[in-house]
């Protein structure tokens, strides 16, 4: 099974040729608003995906919440540990471009109010097989989480977005880090994707770094030398939440005990496949659809 403590967000989203500058109005072409947030979005992508999903998190007492909560539902993600807040629903503020790229203001909302885990929450990260860990939620709950997982022998993996420090009793924690090249290049002050993973596996044992459309490279401290998996060739129309669906499915594979480079390649077919349809957890591909498309 694979724990998601993380955030639930309501995306809502402007589509316009491209996003405004400070001060500047462009008139847009469409509107929509779209469950997400980096927690929800990756606990989908892994349910879609065939795994057996709980979420820890929180939700307002609001229409946001509510619509939040079918979506998760309807995608079999078990969100009994899902937090009913006083605080409004979280909100993720997109801008899509006429090329697929994205600019997003977060709003944390009830996200914010989860500061620990619950007696509940723990014994679901602790019967978990891998805890997926991202940093909309206040950081006492990603250290928290992590520290129930290492006891429990649950494999830590951690999306260092939106990036902030990264404090070392987190760090100790986390099994895999798994951010984007511009993540990991805040982070380590390193612009070159391999250096930079390089640099950051003096701190945790493994690293994956997405590179998008080129696809992602691996390594890991006990071997010599990165894995680079290419990305499908196809046309991205919206790559909202391509890194969450690659970790959300990542986690699938690693829990049904797959190696690193199957479990690579299937997570770069899933995400492959979610950068053709416009949408966060709209666009995130059923288990068949990612097996028919890795064997293509
Ligand atoms: P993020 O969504 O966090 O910005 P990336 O842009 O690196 O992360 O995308 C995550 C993964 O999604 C990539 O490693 C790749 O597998 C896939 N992906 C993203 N963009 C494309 C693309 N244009 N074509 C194919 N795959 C893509």
């Amino acid at each position: 099974a694979i724990a998601v403590l993380g955030s639930c967000n309501m995306d809502v989203v402007a589509f316009a040729d491209r996003a405004p500058t400070l001060g500047e109005t462009v008139a847009g072409r469409r509107f929509a608003t779209i469950p997400g947030g980096k927690g929800a979005n990756q606990a989908i992508a892994a349910a879609r995906a065939g795994g057996a999903v709980r979420m820890i998190g929180a939700v307002g007492d609001d229409d946001f919440g509510r619509a939040l909560r079918t979506v998760l539902g309807e995608a079999q993600v078990d969100a009994g540990a899902v937090r009913a807040s006083a605080e409004p629903t979280g909100i993720a503020h997109i801008v899509v471009d006429a090329r697929g790229g994205n600019s997003i203001v977060v709003i944390p909302g009830a996200n914010g109010t989860v500061t620990s885990l619950t007696a509940a929450d723990e014994a679901i990260v602790a019967n978990s097989a891998v805890l997926l860990l991202q940093l909309e939620l206040p950081m006492e709950a990603a250290i928290a989480g992590a520290a129930v997982a290492r006891r429990a022998g649950t494999r830590v993996i951690l999306t260092p977005a939106p990036v902030q420090d990264l404090p070392p009793e987190l760090l100790a924690n986390v099994d895999l880090l798994a951010p984007n090249e511009h993540e990991i290049a805040q982070i380590t002050g390193i612009d070159e994707p391999r250096e930079a993973l390089r640099a950051m596996l003096e701190q945790v044992p493994e690293v994956v770094v997405t590179l998008g459309a080129e696809g992602c490279v691996y390594g890991a401290r006990t071997q010599g030398g990165t894995l680079h998996v290419p990305a499908p060739k196809v046309e991205a129309v919206d790559t909202t939440a391509a890194g969450d669906t690659f970790v959300g499915v990542l986690a699938v594979a690693l829990a049904e005990g797959r190696n690193m480079q199957e479990a690579l390649r299937w997570a770069s077919a899933a995400a492959a496949l979610s950068v053709q349809r416009a949408g966060a957890s709209t666009s995130m591909p059923k288990r068949e659809a990612i097996d028919a498309f890795a064997a293509l």
